[in-house]
């Protein structure tokens, strides 16, 4: 009864949120977007006054999380202990906290099962840093998207004032690698590709192309 399982990892604004979504509903198949968890976990500890770098008050806040994750239409509500914190968890200071609880070893060890729980029939498809090398070693089909730091900082400065919001491209793009440096450089479960992924650099694709491309490689190995 093991069901087939795509990862789907990178960094940040490669745009595997958007394949990851297009895949899963193309294939009738659920999705996890783990890097959520994390965006919760750090809310959670913000919520309560927890130092973002105290493994040891982390990993019971990230052991117990009360989170739910209920699909409305194309968009997700992420209900923290009751509350709608969907708003909250796109923000990018909340990326930036998440990234730091995620350094920790203990942390990650205490979310592996939570996401371990999101593999079902038909399949899944699993968005997030360490998808394809710690949470699901075995899975199917393994894809790394990966994109020039610039260009992620200009699509995301793009979505930002689309929605109407006044941004600066130089501090989005030291964000950017900020975290970068810290998913890449952590001890545990640093971000990288599997040894057996398709690497995808879509810095110079469309959405439409890196998905075309996705689909005829799951089709072979599927
Ligand atoms: O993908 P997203 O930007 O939502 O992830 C927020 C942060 O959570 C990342 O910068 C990374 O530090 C962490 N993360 C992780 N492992 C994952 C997914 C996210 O460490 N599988």
């Amino acid at each position: 009864n093991h069901a087939p399982v795509i990862t789907v990892d990178g960094p940040s604004g490669a745009g595997k949120g958007t394949l990851c979504m297009l895949l899963a509903e193309k294939l009738g198949w659920k999705l996890l977007d783990s890097g959520a968890i994390y965006r919760v976990l750090a809310l959670a500890a913000i919520h309560h006054g927890v130092d973002l770098e105290s493994e040891e008050a982390l990993v019971p806040l990230a052991a117990h999380l009360d989170v739910q994750f209920k699909a409305e239409g194309e968009l997700v509500k992420v209900i923290l202990e009751g509350e709608d914190v969907s708003g909250e968890l796109r923000k990018e200071e909340t990326g930036m906290a998440a990234s730091k609880v995620a350094a920790l070893p203990r942390v990650r060890e205490a979310l592996l099962r939570r996401q371990r729980a999101f593999s079902e029939t038909p399949g899944l498809v699993a968005d997030g840093r360490d998808m394809g090398t710690v949470v699901f070693p075995g899975a199917e089909v393994k894809i790394f998207l990966d994109a020039s730091a610039e260009e992620r900082a200009n699509r995301r400065m793009n979505q930002l004032q689309q929605k109407g919001l006044d941004v600066n491209f130089g501090s989005l793009l030291s964000e950017i690698q900020e975290r970068d440096d810290r998913d890449r450089n952590r001890a545990v479960a640093p971000l990288r590709p599997a040894a057996d992924a398709l690497v995808l650099d879509s810095t110079e694709m469309s959405i439409e192309q890196v998905t075309a491309q996705a689909l005829v490689y799951i089709e072979q190995k599927l």
